[in-house]
């Protein structure tokens, strides 16, 4: 509980407060902010330390230490923190807009990157930041809440440190509101862009409720609480939600880009809230295996939403069958699934990347729940993950999930299958047990056959567990 030791020291004893903090002020205009970073003399983080990324360096101006003006960011390195009052660092830095893809600029808000303009602790080095805005005007950022008791000191703080400054992530100002949707023992920190016509939180509930309880009924929880959720508008021609990540940086942040105009029923439709609440069930894995990660979404965005009764059963096996298909096609002769993520931005092979996964873990939870009698399972080896591993800014390679999924489920399905497939350029082999689960596809239809020899387990792939789904309600 990192969160709750700062807080404490903060309380305790203000004459010698232990972390260093940052005071962020907003421009009414949404031009700038003004940044005051003042240090600790008995913490660990220094001037020197701070990351100033390529872009915040032409953004940065009016840097003083102590009033002192600095000609450049070079100087930070020769500051000292001394033992008595003072040690703040001031500047001003220009909000960039950043030009990203289904972005639309807006003047009630402004999308930035925080490495833009934020002079961030390295990794591993905590301070809290905190906000001043404008009367109507709200941030919302992925940096985790700092926690608290003593909750007039905490509140409004958040804690910086977490991740290497280097990786992207979204920070919003502007004239909207930051609602919390509270489930379970997650509150998602809901930011809806301003839009015409307008979205309100009433209507974007229903979907991003399902979508994150679906995921939360796993194992009962979100492994990384209180994410950041930003819904942004977008001209989705035709589609309800033309594009939707999980970012990183800070923290974790959901951002889904969403047309407005849209009908409730093509919002409830959609897979892909579904499956970006189903990456927060893994840390985050290396781009070089991309397959598991987007594996293990692509296969849970249809399992899932079977479960919740969102996809009939028919239609979640047909909608898993069409993917294995297209992951076959996608294919190509001796190049291997590892070498195919890491090329998949260049290559565009997303479809034998996202399916070769998303074989590879239906083959890994109906193997699991064959050798156990049931007692072990895709949600039970995530679980004790989430036990254990899902520390902001750790980056995994598959191997080693593969490895711990398999110390908690006590079989070695997991690495078996990935010694299997993960360097092959074989699309993983599901049709055996497509056959004993009795899924009979004939062009492109589902029959499900209840007399095939492993029909009850194939019920059991689409029943939440009962103790986690009781623990939500
Ligand atoms: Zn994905």
């Amino acid at each position: 509980m990192p969160y709750l030791f700062f807080c404490l020291l903060l309380l305790i004893c203000t004459d010698c407060v232990a972390v260093s903090t940052y005071e962020v002020s907003l421009d009414e205009s949404l031009q700038h902010v003004d940044v005051r970073i003042c240090f600790a003399p008995n913490d660990a983080l220094r001037p020197a330390d701070l990351h100033v990324d390529g872009d915040a360096r032409a953004a940065i101006s009016r840097l003083r230490w102590n009033e002192q003006q600095l000609d450049s960011v070079r100087q930070l390195r020769r500051l000292r923190v001394v033992d008595t009052a003072g040690n703040c660092l001031d500047y001003r830095a220009q909000l960039q807009t950043t030009g990203r893809r289904w972005f639309a600029d807006n003047t009630d808000y402004r999308l930035t990157s925080s490495k833009d303009w934020l002079l961030a602790p390295a990794h591993g080095q905590s301070a809290l930041i905190r906000f001043h805005l404008p009367p109507g005007m709200a941030v919302s950022a992925p940096w985790p809440p700092a926690e608290s008791e003593a909750a007039e000191l905490a509140e409004d703080w958040m804690l910086l440190g977490q991740t290497p400054p280097s990786w992207s992530n979204n920070v919003v100002f502007g004239r909207f509101q930051v609602q919390p949707l509270t489930l379970g023992n997650n509150t998602l920190r809901v930011a809806i862009l301003p839009s015409s016509p307008t979205l309100t939180l009433a209507q974007v509930r229903p979907w991003l409720e399902a979508s994150a309880l679906a995921v939360m009924r796993v194992h009962g929880t979100l492994p990384q609480p209180d994410p950041q959720v930003l819904i942004m508008p977008a001209d989705g021609q035709n589609d309800a939600m033309p594009f939707a990540r999980v970012m990183r940086g800070g923290g974790i942040g959901l951002q889904f880009f969403v047309d407005p105009n849209s009908s409730a029923q093509a919002f409830a439709q959609d897979w892909k809230p579904t499956h970006e609440f189903s990456h927060l069930l893994f840390p985050y894995i290396s781009r070089s295996d991309a397959w598991l990660s987007e594996g293990l979404a692509s296969y849970y965005q249809n399992i899932l939403r079977a479960r919740d009764g969102r996809l009939s059963e028919t239609d979640a096996w047909e909608k898993l069958l069409a993917g294995f298909e297209r992951g076959r096609r996608d294919r190509k002769r001796n190049v291997t699934l590892t070498e195919e993520a890491s090329g998949m931005r260049h290559s565009r092979s997303f479809m034998r990347v996202y399916w070769s996964g998303a074989a590879m873990m239906f083959l890994a939870d109906t193997r699991l729940r064959e050798l156990s009698g049931g007692q072990q399972s895709l949600d039970t080896a995530l679980a004790g993950l989430a036990s254990c591993c899902m520390r902001l800014g750790e980056v995994w390679r598959a191997n080693a999930i593969m490895r711990k999924l398999d110390e908690f489920t006590d079989y070695s399905v997991f690495t078996d299958i990935y010694r299997q497939y993960a360097h092959s350029d074989q699309f993983p082999h599901v049709q055996a047990q497509l056959r004993d689960l009795g899924i009979v596809e004939r062009h492109g239809r589902v029959r499900l056959d209840d007399s095939a020899p492993a029909a009850k387990l194939r019920h059991a792939l689409l029943q939440f567990n009962q103790s986690t789904t009781a623990v939500l309600q």
